[in-house]
């Protein structure tokens, strides 16, 4: 069940009122009052509705708040001090951490939090000294300021990453809060995200899923031996399948091209134009997430004059399409958007490269479903997991990827180092120079595109089937289908993270069987 709390009510005052419309936009001061709200106020609904749950999962520090209500809580009923009732309130609360970049880790000054807490902290038995140490990194030290991540590593009985390299950063991250313990040691583990299937997979593939690994299938999502009878499916079969997902992808970005060239009022020719944007038989490539800086939307375009050979080649064509938004806030990411949309625009280009605006879910699942390529190059490790490419495997989509988040995991190579179930861009590793960064990354996707990706695909039968390419969409499939979904993510939270005691009938390393 989902409960969501809004502030929106006649008796609140009109600020007060605007504070649940808005995710982001605000200042720091907005941001403390919704956390308080999220994490005080949603402690004291789950009171008021009489539920009281055995665990609380912290999804990222904006809600660390609630371990103090749960806290305050408590000490009405017991009497007892703050550090009386710590353990027990840890007992009751896990924390996820979702990210690396530093910007989302919420931290408040100190005067903020006397602003908002002043008349909290008596109830809780504590001074303002004892308090504001809650949320700082280091003991002892005035002028830190008080962290909410911080405050759910002090707080929670257990602390996990998304991935496995997601978890190796944190630890590295948030060593300085544990001066007795080396790095390694650092009490952060991981738990991999994956993506529900049924609701990812396309109608037509999710067809052939009933028929070839049995009408069960959907319950059976963590099971590899189920996932291999995907090389039962004839290719022609698949590719048909695949085929007309990547021609409704096509006229949705058609579609969606064209209302937002009218909407800009552009010249009526640019708008006719997208009624031939874009080839079904082409090489496809899709692109879509928020335009953060770190996620690197223009590296395809470092070398402008490489890209327009692969782009504009006419005998093996190659496409891309673009989809995201920039914070409202973050400029080079909106500039980032702006040359993209100019690189739509060259004369060579103009049916090949397509941005469509407003990404979201219905976007979303148009190119999960319709696209051969999934490109992500972020820098490395700043995409904590990702899952816009577990929801192109459940469809038979190809990986290109950097060697972060999931696909640190998913990735499998042969003995030569080329890629059995995707491609990698860059190698497992990375470097704090990010010029250089750019340079290896892009000069190896680049390479991947000209030397591997283009060559397997155009490797087509004289009914124009790309065995081959069909081959690495099975393996993209029976790889990582029965590891990047929920069932093994909550069967992992289940067996390590709320009740550790209990063990889940579950294979827990699926990994060591595939590999
Ligand atoms: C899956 C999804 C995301 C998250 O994708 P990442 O790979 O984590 O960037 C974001 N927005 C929409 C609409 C999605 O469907």
């Amino acid at each position: 069940t989902l409960y969501l709390l809004d502030s929106d009510r006649e008796d609140n005052d009109p600020i007060d009122r605007w504070l649940t419309a808005h995710l982001y936009g605000g200042n720091q001061e907005t941001r403390i009052a919704q956390e308080v709200v999220l994490g005080i106020g949603g402690v004291r609904a789950l009171t008021a509705l009489g539920i009281q749950p055995s665990v609380y999962h912290l999804n990222e520090g904006h809600a660390a708040f609630c371990t103090l209500e749960i806290s305050r809580q408590e000490i009405e009923r017991t009497n007892k001090s703050f550090y009386d009732i710590e353990a027990d309130v840890r007992q009751r609360c896990v924390f996820t951490t979702h990210t690396p970049v530093p910007a989302g880790h919420d931290v408040f000054s100190p005067d903020l939090i006397d602003s908002f807490f002043a008349h909290y902290w008596p109830q809780l038995r504590l001074s303002r000294e004892q308090f504001l140490a809650l949320g700082a990194r280091r003991l002892g030290d005035p002028w830190e300021p008080f962290g909410m991540t911080v405050l759910a590593l002090r707080m929670c009985r257990t602390s996990n990453g998304v991935s496995e390299l997601h978890g190796r950063v944190s630890r590295q991250m948030w060593t300085v809060m544990y001066p007795n313990r080396s790095e390694d040691n650092v009490p952060i583990g991981y738990i991999t995200n994956g993506v529900h299937a049924p609701t990812w997979t396309a109608p037509l593939i999710a067809e052939l899923y009933s028929q070839y690994l049995g009408s069960d299938w959907k319950t059976r999502a963590v099971d590899p031996k189920m996932w291999e009878k995907v090389d039962d499916i004839p290719n022609q079969e698949l590719w048909w399948r695949h085929q007309i997902l990547k021609e409704r992808l096509i006229a949705h970005t058609r579609h969606k091209v064209k209302k937002a060239r009218e909407a800009r009022g552009e010249e009526y020719e640019r708008i006719q134009a997208t009624d031939t944007l874009l080839d079904p038989q082409a090489l496809t490539i899709g692109f879509a997430r928020r335009f953060s800086p770190y996620k690197r939307g223009h590296l395809l375009l470092r070398d402008t004059e490489r890209a327009l050979r692969i782009f504009g080649n006419t005998d093996r064509p190659v496409q891309i399409i673009f989809a995201g938004k920039a914070h409202p806030a973050d400029e080079e990411g909106k500039r980032i958007i702006q040359r993209l949309m100019e690189w739509c625009k060259h004369p060579a280009l103009t049916n090949r490269v397509a941005f469509i605006e407003d990404y979201d879910i219905y976007t979303a699942q148009k190119l999960v479903q319709g696209v051969d390529v999934w490109l992500n190059n972020p820098r490395r490790p700043l995409e904590a997991s990702g899952t816009s490419g577990q929801k192109v495997c459940f469809n038979g989509g190809i990986n290109c990827s950097v060697l972060d988040g999931w696909w640190c995991e998913g990735y499998q190579a042969d003995a030569n180092g080329k890629g059995i179930n995707g491609w990698a861009i860059g190698e497992d590793a990375h470097t704090s120079d990010q010029e250089l960064q750019d340079r290896i990354d892009s000069e190896s996707l680049y390479q991947l595109l000209e030397e591997e990706i283009t060559p397997l695909y155009y490797n087509q039968d004289a009914n124009g089937i790309p065995h081959g390419w069909i081959q690495m969409m099975k393996a993209s499939i029976k790889t990582n289908a029965p590891l990047f979904n929920t069932d093994r993510m909550i069967a992992d939270y289940v067996s390590q993270v709320y009740v550790p005691e209990i063990s889940v009938t579950v294979p827990p390393i699926l990994a060591k069987v595939l590999v």
